[in-house]
């Protein structure tokens, strides 16, 4: 979204959406359309705005980049902002977010005047939100506690959810698997909650991709303490081994990420209570995109260095393979580098 401000002074007020004698009057649409007059007509009065393909955008200080940038960003239409909420909070892709992550993620793309009030106000009144959420204070233990970690991957969290309703691929478990340092989260259903099970999927999902961590955490699940468990640590020489009774009751990070697991699924699966396995991934990608509370990025971008492209609306729209426009690189690159100087903040 870094571009240029294009020659608004070409572009006519035909994409102005006035007030109609059908519609209340509405002091929202009515500054809206003020300022997307007043920029159609006289642009150099309205620097902080400009309009392409008949939207509004504002330029305004990103707070999710790294840097220092301005970017632009789309200001919807007063009427539009609702369903905006509802997609980004309640959507299937979606994990009924609070209100914090939900703002983090709709400013990814959009700003208006009160924005953080409309988002709360909605999801005040989300009905899944109240049936399923409740006040959850549970353990922040090692969180808050001297780091174990500084950098992704160093320390995980394992956590086995179940028995769930056996789904139609006769799933039952669900293992969570967490990095402590970004919070990123990892979802896998098992058939049966077996060391050998756990293993295969530690092995060949986060060990042969993420790396060796130099510390696990765990509660004290009778497949975490078996001897086959413990003998496939050892032999990847994993340093240190927390079962958290032992350790410290209750401060397995992983269990704080549970509610929000339990609360998507509830709200994804509806009556038909043997698909739960169809939404993990979903979820665990909604989880990974969204703003961390803790440390203030995506998941996804303190492991991989940068956001994940949600949609391919985020794409400049055209069909012709040569008016493609490209970002420079440079941006990305710099991203990047500003990783180190966020690993000390996280
Ligand atoms: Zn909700």
């Amino acid at each position: 979204m870094n571009q240029e401000r294009p020659d608004t002074r070409k572009i006519s007020p035909q994409g102005v959406h006035p007030i109609t004698i059908e519609e209340p009057p509405d002091r929202k649409l009515e500054h809206y359309n003020k300022i997307f007059l007043g920029c159609s007509n006289n642009p150099d009065s309205y620097p902080n705005y400009t309009i392409r393909d008949n939207k509004l955008y504002r330029c305004i200080h990103s707070p999710d980049r790294l840097n220092d940038d301005f970017v632009w960003k789309e200001v919807p239409l007063p009427q539009d902002r609702h369903a905006i909420i509802e997609v980004n909070h309640g959507s299937p892709s979606e994990l009924h977010l609070g209100i914090f992550k939900t703002l983090k993620k709709i400013s990814l793309k959009y700003y208006w005047p009160g924005m953080f009030k409309d988002i709360a106000n909605l999801i005040s009144t989300c009905e899944t939100c109240l049936t399923y959420k409740h006040p959850n204070h549970s353990p922040y233990g090692l969180m808050g506690k001297p780091k174990l970690c500084s950098r992704p991957f160093q320390t995980i969290s394992l956590d086995l959810m179940g028995p769930l309703p056996m789904s139609r691929r006769r799933n039952q478990y669900i293992l969570v698997i967490n990095c402590n340092f970004t919070k990123y989260t990892m979802i896998f259903p098992l058939k049966r909650a077996t060391s050998a099970n756990i293993i295969n999927v530690l092995e060949n999902s986060v060990f042969l991709v993420h790396g060796i961590p130099q510390t696990i955490i765990m509660d004290n699940a009778v497949q975490f303490q078996s001897r086959e468990f413990h003998s496939f640590l050892n032999s990847y020489n994993v340093p240190f081994i927390f079962h958290t009774a032992l350790y410290c009751p209750q401060v397995n990070p992983t269990e704080k990420f549970n509610s929000t697991i339990i609360t998507a699924l509830a709200s994804l699966v509806g009556d038909d209570h043997r698909s739960w396995d169809n939404h993990l991934t979903k979820i665990q990608y909604a989880m990974n995109s969204a703003t961390n509370v803790a440390t203030g990025f995506t998941p996804n971008f303190l492991v991989f260095g940068r956001e994940t492209i949600p949609c391919g609306s985020f794409y400049t729209p055209t069909q012709n393979l040569e008016e493609l426009i490209f970002m420079p690189r440079d941006i990305y690159a710099s991203n990047a580098g500003l990783l180190s100087s966020i690993f000390h903040k996280v």
